[in-house]
Order: C-alpha cells, then structure tokens, then sequence
C-alpha cells in the first residue's frame, strides 16, 4: 500500500517551501491519525448488527444469533487471531452494491449491498465451534453442510473487539472433512473509505455527479463487506458474482467470464468473475462505476491483459495511457527478473478521485489516488516521476504481499519492505533517465536512518505482538517497514552481490508462493544461496546476520580511528539522537564493511570484514597517509565517523580529486556528518569543511546536493529571517513563559547581541554557497542547459539548483527568471519548463521591486486557466512578493470574492503567504485587526492556524513567538490548543539557532 495523507517526500530539497516543488513521492502509507481507532473494549455495542430486513429470513435470523461474550469453550484461541481449527479453501461471493435509491422492493436500499457467500473449508481440528470476522454486517442466514447434509447450528456469538462472529454447532467437525458454511447478510457501502465504500466524481459532459462503489480492506476492512476469514495467512480462492446496472461497469480481481440479465429487475445484470489464486482476504477488490478504460498493447505481457480505468473524461485526455503502458513494462520486468510470471490473465489500475491512502495493490486491481495514476500533457517530471513510482510500488506488491503474504501484520515488513526495494528495480527498468537509485539514496535509506536513530518513531522491524495490539494497526505502515526495510534489503544485495541475492528472492517466491511467510522464510531461502556462493561470513547463518538488524530497534555508527601511523581502529555503539547518551550503547550489530582506500579507490559494497554482534572493536590496516572510507558504496543501514586526521584526509582528497571518492560515498559523509552534528556527535564546522571542495570542483550530481540542502534546509530558512531586536525584559519574558532553561536565557542574550544585523548574517551565507551552487550549474550547461522538452534527472537537478540559487538573490538565476517571464509576457508563448515554473515566476515577482511582475501575474491569476496547477503556481509567485503594500494588498483579497473566487484560494494563499520571511508579521497583525471578518468567511480557524503551521518553521525570532502570542491571547480559548505546534516548533527552532547559528555564521565568514 501506499500512503501520502501525512507525508510528502520532496524529492528536490528547496530553499523555502515557497518555491518547493514538492514530490508527493508516495511511496508508502502514512503513520498515525490515518485511520480512526478502531479498538474498543469488550463492553462497546456489537459490531455486527442485525436490522430489520426485507430479508424473509429475518425471523430465522433472530432466532439464530444471540449476544454473548467470549465463547467459554474457545479459551485456547489466541486473544485476537482465529484459531486455525478450520481452513478456507474457497469462497463464492455474490454481492449487488446498490447506489441508487428506488429499488427497495426488488433488491434492497439505496447503500446497501445484499450478499451471499458460500465458503467451502476444511476441518483441521475437532471443534464445535467455527470462528471467522464479519463486521458492521446484517447476517441473515447461516447454515453448515458436509457431503449436502445440513449440521444443525446452536447459536452464533459475537466477539465484538476482534469482530469475531462464533458459530455454534451442535456436533463436532472431524478434522480432514469437507465443510461448506453458507452466510446471507446484507453490507454496507460505507461513506468512510474503507471497506466497500462510496465516493463520487463530477461527470464533465453533464456536470452531473456520478456515485461509484469501491473497496480497501487493507488490513481489517474486507470482513466489512462480507464475512470471511480475515486474516493474510488463511489464503483461498475468491470467485464472485456481481449485481450492476447495465450502464456500470463491475470490475474484480479477476476477469469477468461473462454477465446475464438479472431476473426480475430491469436494467440490472449479473457479472461473473473466474475464480483467483488462492489469495488472502485483504487483497479482495471490486468497482462499479461508470468508468472507461484504456488498454495497453499487449506486447511485453501476451498473456495479461493490462488496463487502467478512469472517469471518463480522463481517458478522454489520454491520462491514462502513459500508466497503462508503464504497468505493462513493470510487470513485464518483475516477471523476468524473478522468472516468475504474474500468475493472472488480467491487471487493472484505477484511478479514483478519493482514496484514503496513495494506493492499495489488490490482486489483479489495484486501486489510486487518481493525482497518482494519471499522466496528462501538462504534467511535471516530478509527477511522472511519482507517479511511476506509485505504480511500481503496487506492482511489486503482486509479487511481495499477493503471491507471498506475510504471515501476519507483524511481518509487515515483509510486504512493504520487499516492495519498496523492488519498487526501483521497476523504475530503474521503465525510467532509467531518472537514476531511480541515486533516488532511493534520498527517499529510502538516509530517511530510513533519521527515522530509525529518534525514540519517537523507531521501532523493531518485526513488529513485537505486545506492542502491535496496543496501536491502531494502520500506525505500523509506517516509513520503518518501508523504508529501514527496503534499505537492509538493499543491504543484503550489498552483501550477498545481486545475482545471489536475486537467486534467494526467487528460490522464497517460488517456495512460499500462494502461503504466508515470516521473516525466517526469507531469511533460509537467502541463506542457502548465501552459503554456495561463499557470501556469508564463515559458520554464520543469514539469520545470525540479519537478527540484529530486524529484531531490535535502531542501527550502529562506526567511529574509525588512526592509532599510530598505519593502524585503524573500528568501534561500533548504537546511534542515538542524544549524541551517544543513554544506556542503550550496548546492543551490537553483525555489520558488512566494505572499505575504500586511497589505494584501492574501491567503492563495491563487498565486505571487506564483518563486525560480529559480539565484537565492539576491530583493528584493520592503513597505509600510511592513506584515507579511509567504510560502507564504501553505501549501501549498509549504518552511519560512519571518522577522526579529526581522516576526517582531514577525506576532505584533502575531496579538496583535490572529489571524483576519486564515489558519489555515494560522498552523499553518505554529507549526511552522517550533518546529522552527527545536529545530534551533537560532532561540531557543525567540521560537517561544513566537508562542502568546502564544491567551490573549485563543481559538484555536479544530484544525489550529493539533496544529501546536503536537505541537511541545510531548516538552517537557511531560518538565516533568512529578519530579527527584530527585543529588550532584554522582553527576553527574560519570553524566556521565562516559554523555555524556563536559564542556560538558553543567558547564551540567547548574548547571541542576540551578536545578531544585530541579518542582512549581513545571510550575506554571508550567500557568499559561501552561492559561489558552489553556481559553479554546479555552470557546469551541467548553464542556466539555459534544461527547456519544455528535457527529461529525468537533469530536470530535477537543476530545478533544485536555480530554486537555491534564486533564493539565495544569485544576479545570474534573477536574471535569467526576469527574461523568461518577460519573453512570455511578450510573446504570450509560456515556453519555461514545467518544474522550473513555481521558483522562476516566485524569484520574478520577489526580484522586480516596479511591481510590474506583480501585475502581471495577478492577471494571470484573474483571467488564466487553472490548468496543469499553473494556477497555483501563479499563487504561489504572488505570495512571494517582497514589498509590504503588495504583501497588504494580497491579504486584503482573502476575504472578498474578486480575485480569490474560491474561499480554498484565499486558505492556499495564507499558506503561501506564511512562507515569506517578510509576510509574517503582517499576516499576524492582519489576523489580530481583522478575526471576526476572517472567522465570519472561513467559518472557523482554520486560515490561522495553517499560515501560522507554515509559518513556524522559517520563524526563529521572539518576534515571531511574540506575534502568535499575542494572537493566542486575542482569543485565547480558541486558538491556545490549535496553535501550540506552531509555537513548540517557533520554540524549538530558537534554540536549534541558539545552538548551531553561530557556528555556522562563523565557518562561513572564514571560509568563502
Ligand atoms: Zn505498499
């Protein structure tokens, strides 16, 4: 699954979010807050509900089912996963969604969906007693038959936490024997978004809105739709009946095999569908809509039938060919690689226009967001970039999650993990010009790291079960199972080399295909290609290595000392956030090196020498005078710190010859020594010696720079904005309400004192990355080198070198921003690439004090289309403006109809307007003359509360905290709570600048 509710990856790292291109790299789902709480104690009302129905069996039904609690017989079944006692082998499904009201007599309400499910299992032990999961269902009927004989049910139970539903047989089953249980109920198409769900989309022809059915059951739901044995590891084949108006299409995981007119019910049919491979419940889809399709060609895949299917007139745009053709090719490539073909005749993609998370890769139909399946004319690189992502990361699934499942959510990691790795196999395959690895760098592993060292987001890999049943079971996708899990993926390639490894995915594929497996699985089937390539550290298994990485919580740093002229020392702890204090330093790692030398300038990931996890020192050779550099390649989920005469010696070499050290390497000391100086390992001038070679040696690849802006995004928001200056009574107020450290008060007094002047401050921060940034752009091709035809990766790059450039006031990138708005004002031809678009028009707007620009664009904004988000981007080079009136005049627009039609327009706006370093204060005043007319149009506050959200993390100055103060105190009830993250962050980012500004400003003043 993928999830971007919460989380946007940017894939650019941008100066200011004013001028972000932000990638939504959805690449996986999000933590937290995403789907409601669904626990609740035994005492709550049933989850099953028996209504009223039109159902003649409605009396029998009653008779059937009484309320009890946790069946006494039953005490050997696990507190939350059924029993295994019986197995499923196969379930007919008939279901009729019904989306329209006026067929009560016939069929059933409108949002109902009446069913009948044959499921055909097989005893396993001697029980009375039959336990699966249904949930927010009307049962009917149930009945148990073996060899067409009816066995009498006693009564049938409810479980209401687990959604257990009991039924009570009045015999033993024997273990061995055949049984067929027969269930009629009615369920629900739910408003919320899971489950078999409805969402509707306006038809562009008629303006009409159109309703369609959809489902997500991941991990819980599909016990929603219709009762079964909810659980990923009790798989069986799924085959299905649909009931749809003959103006609908009915779509299900497998193909349809034919459809005959419903009996009795005008303008209805019956759609039948083939049976699946034996597949577990969550991975159970189906859609009924008035969609259209567009199908690929057929040629990579003959023997699978791809299509993606959309609102009509998006297909009509063609925005769903360039996804069908990508599918095709990713499949395509999964096959081949693992030589094991994708075992189903059909796959369709579907773009919806809500979903609850990016996307969910169903069996044969996985369902998108549509902003993350659809390709349009006007798109960006960056969202072709996406949206290709997303549907790797689905397709991967069809392999790792579909035909292997994880036995339970604990091996989470198991599906997303394994997915995520793959996921850039099939990038790599479809849009190599992207170099989706130098990508994963980025977005996976060094996320993964920052993740994994913070108490407050890391976890083990496997999920302890304890610890599982206490959260929501949505909170565990969480970018851990993603992202530490396709990183030590990544790391066993490293170790074990990529054919070897590719031999044990395909030997686990092939031999747990159709089960479930836990991470031992994966494990033994890599181990036994492991140990015939000799790749495996001697008497040692694949689980010896890979327990400590998947069983506890956090990874190693590796602190590498000179002792004498040619000895080296290597020592691991664990990496913390608190700098290496805590007594948690104990805990090892069995660690892979691979090592790099100015000898053997050798950047394979082979390990040279493995740390075992009973080891905390090595001793390895050097060559006198030699540099060093472990987890050479990068690909081990560890950081690496080297002392202060191989720290010199590494940068001496990047000061002479930066090549000679891999690219890898290179993003890898950027982002081990940046975050070991923000966790205080190190100090920040000897992360920032590591930068001074881009000076005289353009750095001119990607995946270097987005290691390092990353790392100095939040410092050069907050150089840049302007301190007012505060009384030292002011301070001490301030101080004392909100910090109540006198060490922050004393060193803030003095700090202050020292930085009067900003402008100079941001000077000199210009003056020393300026110079780097713009010799990297001189050296891909200047600033003209990417037009409206360019692709991939040199896009990326230099959409993130100008948007640091312009915004660090670079006369050659204002210069270039002013001739190409000036060339389209003149010739009304909009030539200027598309992801340069929000940090070209922004730097026009920022740069042009004349406010000509400004006009223009407001213009624009008044007459244009809001095509391609051309219309937010116009927006967003508004809010940039730089001059006090215009920065009024904006705001005086949010509450009137002329320029912002839409009250969604003036919100976007406040958030624009709230990343302007010079907007902040007027804003704030505006909030506190004008909150009743705000609150009178919003109808709420949220405008405040957002801009002050977008606010927070530019804002280090008191007088920021002061203005959001003085807010909370206007209307102190409604806005304390609501504006407390902006003011922890204001808080945070006081003391972040009191730590590490000064340092800063200092390295750069000394070093140009
Ligand atoms: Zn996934």
């Amino acid at each position: 699954m993928e999830g971007i509710t919460r989380k946007h990856w940017n894939l650019l790292i941008s100066f200011t979010s004013v001028t972000v291109i932000v990638l939504l790299l959805a690449v996986c789902i999000c933590t937290g807050a995403l789907a409601p709480a669904s626990t609740s104690s035994a005492g709550d009302s049933s989850d099953i509900s028996f209504r009223t129905s039109h159902n003649d069996t409605r009396a029998s039904a009653r008779r059937l089912v009484a309320r009890a609690s946790v069946d006494d017989d039953e005490k050997t079944v696990p507190k939350h996963r059924l029993p295994k006692s019986v197995i499923p082998r196969k379930y007919s499904l008939t279901i009729v969604p019904i989306l329209d009201a006026g067929f009560e007599d016939v069929l059933g309400r409108q949002w109902e969906a009446p069913g009948h499910v044959v499921v055909d299992v097989v005893a396993a032990k001697v029980t009375k007693t039959i336990i699966l999961h249904a949930k927010n269902i009307t049962i009917h009927n149930v009945t148990i038959t073996h060899n067409s004989e009816e066995i009498s049910v006693r009564n049938i139970s409810l479980h209401e936490r687990f959604s257990f539903m009991k039924i009570h047989l009045n015999q033993h089953l024997t273990p061995g024997d055949p049984y067929t249980i027969n269930i009629t109920f009615t369920s629900y198409v739910s408003e919320v978004l899971n489950g078999l769900f409805r969402s509707s989309y306006i038809n562009q022809e008629t303006e009409e809105q159109e309703w369609f059915a959809a489902t997500h059951m991941e991990a819980l739901h599909a016990r929603q739709m219709f009762p079964c044995f909810d659980e990923p590891n009790l798989k069986a084949a799924i085959e299905a009946k649909v009931g749809r108006r003959e103006d609908y299409v009915a779509l299900f995981n497998t193909e349809s095999t034919g459809n005959e007119t419903m009996q009795d019910v005008d303008g209805w049919v019956w759609e039948t569908f083939a049976p699946t491979v034996p597949m577990s419940t969550y991975l159970t889809a189906l859609i009924v809509a008035k969609f259209q399709y567009s199908e690929a060609p057929g040629k990579l895949l003959p023997e699978t039938r791809v299509r993606t299917y959309a609102p009509p007139h998006y297909i009509k745009q063609g925005a769903a060919v360039y996804p069908t053709q990508a599918a095709e090719r990713i499949l395509s490539t999964y096959g081949d690689y693992f030589k094991e073909k994708y075992p189903m005749k059909k796959f369709d993609c579907v773009a919806v226009p809500a979903f609850l998370y990016g996307a969910m890769e169903n069996y044969g139909l996985s369902i998108f967001r549509e902003t993350l399946l659809l390709h349009f004319n006007h798109s960006t690189e960056s969202q072709r970039y996406i949206v290709t992502n997303v549907i790797a990361h689905e397709l991967g699934h069809q392999w790792f999650g579909n035909l292997v499942s994880p036995e339970w959510w604990t091996n989470l990691w198991l599906s997303e993990g394994l997915t995520k790795f793959l996921e850039y196999i099939g990038l790599n395959a479809t849009i190599p010009e992207f170099q989706p690895w130098d990508i994963f760098i980025s977005e996976s592993l060094q996320l993964g790291l920052r993740l994994d060292s913070d108490s407050r987001t890391s976890h083990s890999l496997k999920i302890d079960e304890d610890a599982w049943l206490m959260k929501n079971e949505m909170e565990w996708f969480d970018d851990i199972a993603y992202k530490k899990g396709g990183s030590l993926i990544r790391m066993v390639q490293g170790f074990l080399s990529e054919p070897v490894m590719r031999k044990g995915l395909s030997r686990y594929l092939s031999r747990m295909k159709y089960k479930a497996a836990v991470q031992d699985d994966l494990f033994a089937d890599c181990d036994k290609e492991g140990q015939l390539a000799h790749k495996l550290p001697d008497n040692t298994t694949m689980k010896e290595v890979m327990s400590g990485w998947t069983l506890q919580a956090g990874f190693p740093l590796l602190k590498v000392s000179l002792q004498g002229a040619s000895n080296v020392t290597v020592t691991q702890e664990k990496y913390l956030t608190s700098g290496g204090a805590g007594n948690e330093k104990k805990v090892k790692w069995f660690i892979p090196v691979s090592v790099a030398t100015t000898r053997f300038p050798n950047f394979d990931p082979e390990p040279e020498f493995w740390m075992r996890d009973n080891e905390t020192t090595v001793s390895i050779r050097l060559p006198a005078n030699s540099w060093i550099i472990l987890n050479a390649g990068n690909t081990g989920f560890y950081r690496v710190l080297y002392d202060d005469e191989l720290t010199n010696r590494i940068t001496n070499q990047l000061m002479e010859f930066p090549e000679r050290i891999h690219k890898y390497s290179r993003a890898q000391l950027m982002d081990d020594y940046f975050n070991s100086a923000w966790n205080r390992y190190i100090s920040v001038k000897t992360a920032l010696n590591l930068t001074r070679y881009m000076k005289d040696h353009a750095e001119t690849e990607q995946v270097v720079w987005t290691s390092l802006l990353a790392m100095l995004k939040t410092a050069f928001r907050l150089f840049k904005e302007s301190e007012e200056e505060f009384t030292p009574l002011q301070v001490c107020k301030y101080f004392y309400k909100y910090f109540l450290q006198t060490s922050h008060l004393l060193s803030f007094l003095s700090f202050q004192n020292s930085f009067k002047n900003n402008h100079l401050n941001l000077l000199s921060v210009q003056k020393y990355m300026l110079p780097r940034i713009e010799k990297a752009i001189q050296a891909t091709g200047g600033y003209d080198a990417v037009n409206i035809n360019s692709t991939g990766m040199p896009v990326l790059r230099h959409a993130q070198l100008l948007d640091w450039a312009c915004n660090l006031n670079s006369r050659g990138c204002i210069q270039h921003a002013l001739e190409l708005v000036k060339s389209w004002k003149n010739t009304g031809q909009l030539t200027i690439p598309r992801d340069f678009r929000t940090v070209i028009f922004s730097t026009a707007v920022a740069s042009d004090s004349s406010g000509e620009m400004f006009e223009f664009f407001k213009e624009q904004y008044k007459n244009g289309e809001s095509v391609g988000g051309l219309k937010d981007q116009i927006l967003t080079a508004l809010s940039n403006t730089q001059d006090p009136g215009r920065i009024k005049s904006l705001l005086s627009e949010i509450t009137k109809q002329d320029l912002f039609r839409d009250r969604s327009e003036g919100l976007v706006l406040l958030q624009h307007l709230g990343t302007n370093a010079k907007a902040a204060d007027l804003i704030l005043q505006y909030f506190i003359n004008n909150f009743t007319t705000i609150i009178n149009h919003f109808g709420e506050g949220t405008p405040i509360v957002a801009a002050a959200n977008a606010m927070a993390p530019h804002v280090k100055s008191l007088s920021g905290l002061f203005l959001i103060d003085q807010l909370v105190q206007v209307n102190s009830d409604f806005l304390k709570a609501p504006l407390g993250p902006a003011i922890s962050r204001i808080r945070a980012n006081v003391v972040w600048f009191d730590d590490f500004g000064e340092s800063m400003l200092e390295f750069f003043e000394q070093n140009e």
